[in-house]
Parts: structure tokens; C-alpha cells; sequence
């Protein structure tokens, strides 16, 4: 993947990409709302090339001369928000690399934007979405799903003080994004407490009702790969 090169996102007059250029998907819901685990469902039926900002940001954090590095890792611990600039960035280039490697112009972006000005911002000045899934879930179903992850996912933020702290995030400063969507007519809410598959059921629906298909060729392609993050 490539790394955050130029910063900040340039101040642009309009988006890099036209919606008939690029589509995205937005995919919000709370932390443990299973998003990554319907996102995974998802690029095994369609066409979807798979975005997740927290995926993005870790691999940020993760490469050896990221001058971002240390930033990254403490907000995702204390479960805050990092600064849009990288954000938007690292996305940008990922979707822009998809475009330009595999003719992949399909997104779902998963996990942003959990902030106003991250919403505003990357509608400007890289796309604007076709629209949000919004996975709705209780705290307490969550908190019992992240408890179990962090069994065994090694995320310095599964573990129960980050968790109330991710909670508290996503409530402050995501809902009011998931809001302004929706005072829109821009969000499709799904309820997020069944079982996976369950719950895919209804995704799938809802994208039917959207224009999105899956396409002929994946009918024929076997493949039993998805696996929940
Ligand atoms: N994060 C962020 N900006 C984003 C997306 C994620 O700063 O746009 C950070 C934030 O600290 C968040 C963490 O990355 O708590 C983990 O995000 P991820 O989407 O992986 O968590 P999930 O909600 O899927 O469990
Ligand atoms: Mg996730």
C-alpha cells in the first residue's frame, strides 16, 4: 500500500473523482458493530474493493519510516480520532492505486467517516459517497463481541478501557456524522444484532434497492473466504 506522500489533502475546487468515475460505499456502525465481518461477505459476492480506515491507519503505523507512526498508535489506543489529513490520505491513495492497477472503481469504505469534519472533507475533495450502511448495534452486544476479539486479534484496543473509550467516540463524534447522512435520505440502517449471515441477508437487500448487483462472473467463482476482522 502506498504511504501518506503529500499532506495536507490538497484544497481542491471540486472532488478528484466524479461520482460516475468512482462509487463509495460508506460503512459506519459502532466499534464490534460487525462491520469488517459484513464488509468480508460483501467482496466475496461483489465487485467491492475493500477500504477499512482503521486497517489503513495500523499498516501506516506499522511501516518502518512512517513519520505518522507514533501519532497513529496513540489514538487508536485512547480510541480517539486521528487527525482527517492522514485519513483522507491514505485513502485517497488506496482508491486511486485500485483505479489505476485493477480498474477497481467499487468501493466500500469501511469505518469512515467517524467525524464531520472527515465527512465534509472527503466528500470535497476525493468523492462524494452513494450512500452510508449504517450497522446498528447495542453496547452491550458490542462490548461482548470486542471482549471475545480481543481473545485473540492482538488490537491494542480490545481490551476493555479502550472499548468504553471507543464507545464513547463513536456516540460524541460518529453518530452526528451518521446523522447528518441520514437528515439527508443518505443512510440505509441495518440491525446489526443477529446472526452474520442473518445479517448479510438484509445487506444485500438493501444494496439490491441501491442499483448494486453482484455481478454475473461471481456466480460461478466457488469461493467460502469470508472471514470476519
Ligand atoms: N480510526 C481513525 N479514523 C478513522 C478510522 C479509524 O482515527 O477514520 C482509528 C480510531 O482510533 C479507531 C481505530 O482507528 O478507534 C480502529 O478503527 P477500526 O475501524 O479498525 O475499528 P472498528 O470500529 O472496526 O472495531
Ligand atoms: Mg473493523
Amino acid at each position: 500500500m502506498p504511504a501518506v506522500e503529500a499532506l495536507p489533502t490538497p484544497n481542491r475546487t471540486k472532488p478528484l473523482y466524479d461520482p460516475s468515475e468512482a462509487t463509495v460505499v460508506f460503512v459506519l456502525g459502532g466499534p464490534g458493530s460487525g462491520k469488517g465481518t459484513q464488509c468480508a461477505f460483501l467482496v466475496r459476492d461483489y465487485a467491492f474493493k475493500h477500504l477499512s480506515a482503521g486497517d489503513l491507519l495500523r499498516e501506516e503505523q506499522d511501516r518502518p519510516d512512517s513519520e505518522f507512526g507514533e501519532m497513529i498508535k496513540d489514538y487508536i489506543k485512547d480510541g480517539q480520532i486521528v487527525p482527517m489529513e492522514v485519513t483522507i490520505q491514505l485513502l485517497e491513495n488506496a482508491m486511486t492505486a485500485s483505479i489505476e492497477k485493477d480498474n477497481k472503481r467499487l468501493f466500500l469504505i469501511d469505518g469512515f467517516p467517524r467525524k464531520m469534519d472527515q465527512a465534509l472533507k472527503f466528500e470535497e475533495a476525493v468523492v462524494p459517497s452513494k450512500f452510508t450502511l449504517f450497522f446498528d448495534c447495542p453496547e452491550d452486544v458490542m462490548q461482548e463481541r470486542l471482549l471475545n476479539r480481543g481473545k485473540t486479534s492482538g488490537r491494542s484496543d480490545d481490551n476493555l478501557e479502550s472499548i468504553k473509550k471507543r464507545f464513547r467516540t463513536f456516540v460524541e463524534t460518529s453518530m452526528p456524522v451518521v446523522e447528518h447522512f441520514e437528515s439527508e435520505g443518505r443512510v440505509v440502517k441495518i440491525s446489526a444484532t443477529k446472526l452474520p449471515e442473518e445479517v448479510y441477508e438484509d445487506v444485500k437487500g438493501a444494496l439490491k434497492e441501491k442499483g448494486i448487483e453482484i455481478p454475473v462472473f461471481k456466480f460461478s467463482v466457488p469461493d467460502s473466504s469470508a472471514a470476519a476482522s
